[in-house]
């Protein structure tokens, strides 16, 4: 094996620069639990940022994997295939009745370029709306309406003009969406802009206005899709149907892939519109049938709700002085620090809990679905440790 040293020398030498790391070399998971390369173990509350649904190594999604890659790893969708109709039909069956069209891809921000498209072939307009603190991904498509100026900024002048509203604004959402308007994207929590659900209300007055102007609602369920806030998609909270809804985290079962869907009603797009080398390749395919048959069969859409209330319920029970304020849906929660992040999710690694920003000031917990009441317990106390 690679010599540790070395390990973190190559990858800050030859990476890219983009990404702020940890200094801890992960090698292994199981479950809830990842290890890193001196053998310490700890609770995975990140679950690779919200991928691992089913945890690390699930031996369903394992025994799929090996399977499709013994069978037949890719072919591109020019082609029919027995794993990829097997996992459109499932999607077809978990998603509400009027979603049955389904383009797939390989990535969050990839779901939301194409989410884009759709909304531009079936409407034939150019506006978009977007709100405020919003993270959609970094593809020059998905930049324009992520938020963050910290990722915009730098290219600008090349972005699509998206116009950012704010968030839960259900006034500010009449005025901006227009007969003009192609598209209004939202995720249903605000995840990485520090965990902020959408009220029940407002995703409601935007399928009204969207109704009203023949605008697209595109929901982005990329971080809370497929059970994460205790319903299957996080929309259902608010008993609305988007027009278009983009997907990826974790569809995969831990593989690259995204999905993006769309209503009945609005028809498939036209031919050579859009496309994707690796979209729907069989080993993501059996992966992700794999992933979903479990969360579905395993009934953790119900237990992440159980779960997530109770988990909610035992943080606001203790006396946290650096916490501001609690938010969360589901097991997606974010305390609000009354300081920066970063010292407390170094000091919760100390206590072997593996915990995400979201922003500056936010900590947000996004374990594996299949998380015991046990092994909440020990977030918690960890939690209690380095923040009560
Ligand atoms: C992670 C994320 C994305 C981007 O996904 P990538 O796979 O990193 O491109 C987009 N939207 C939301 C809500 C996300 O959480």
């Amino acid at each position: 094996m690679i010599e540790t040293g070395r390990l973190f020398e190559l990858e800050d030498r030859l990476g890219s620069g983009a990404y702020g790391k940890r200094p801890t070399a992960l090698v292994r998971g199981e479950g809830v639990y990842v290890w890193d390369v001196t053998g310490r173990r700890y609770l995975d509350a990140t679950s690779g940022q919200g991928v691992a649904a089913l945890g690390h190594c699930h031996p369903a999604v394992l025994k799929a994997i090996n399977e499709q890659a013994r069978t037949l790893v890719s072919i591109h969708e020019s082609f029919y295939n027995d794993r990829r109709a097997e996992l459109l039909a499932l999607l077809d069956n978990i998603t509400p009745a009027d979603l049955s069209h389904f383009f797939l891809c390989n990535s969050g921000a990839e779901a939301i370029e194409g989410a884009l498209k759709v909304a531009k072939l079936l409407t034939g307009r150019g506006g978009i709306v977007a709100a405020k603190r919003a993270f959609h991904g970094r593809t020059t498509g998905a930049l324009s309406m992520t938020w963050t100026p910290k990722y915009r900024k730098p290219f600008q002048d090349w972005l699509p003009r998206v116009e950012h509203i704010a968030f839960n604004d259900a006034a500010a959402a009449r005025d901006a969406i227009t007969r003009e308007t192609a598209a209004v994207v939202v995720e249903s929590v605000q995840g990485e802009g520090g965990v902020h659900p959408a009220d029940i209300d407002y995703l409601g007055a935007l399928r009204d206005q969207c109704d009203k102007t023949g605008a697209m609602l595109i929901i982005d369920e990329i971080q809370t899709g497929f059970g994460r806030t205790g319903k299957w998609f996080g929309f259902e909270h608010a008993g609305i149907v988007p027009d278009i809804v983009a997907l990826a985290k974790a569809i995969g079962g831990g593989l690259p892939m995204g999905a993006v869907c769309w209503r009945t009603a609005h028809g498939q797009i036209d031919r050579a519109t859009h496309g994707s080398t690796f979209g729907g390749n069989p080993l993501a395919c059996a992966a992700s049938i794999a992933t979903l048959t479990t969360i579905r069969d395993q009934g953790l859409v119900e237990r992440t709700q159980a779960n997530g209330g109770w988990l909610l319920d035992e943080l606001e029970a203790l006396d946290l002085r650096g916490v501001r304020a609690i938010r969360g849906r589901g097991l997606m929660v974010g305390l609000e620090l009354r300081g920066r992040v970063t010292p407390v999710l170094k000091a919760l690694q100390e206590c072997g809990v593996l915990a995400l920003p979201a922003g500056l000031n936010t900590l947000r917990l996004l374990p594996p679905l299949v998380i015991s009441r046990d092994e909440l317990g020990q977030i918690i106390t960890a939690i209690d440790e380095v923040l009560g």
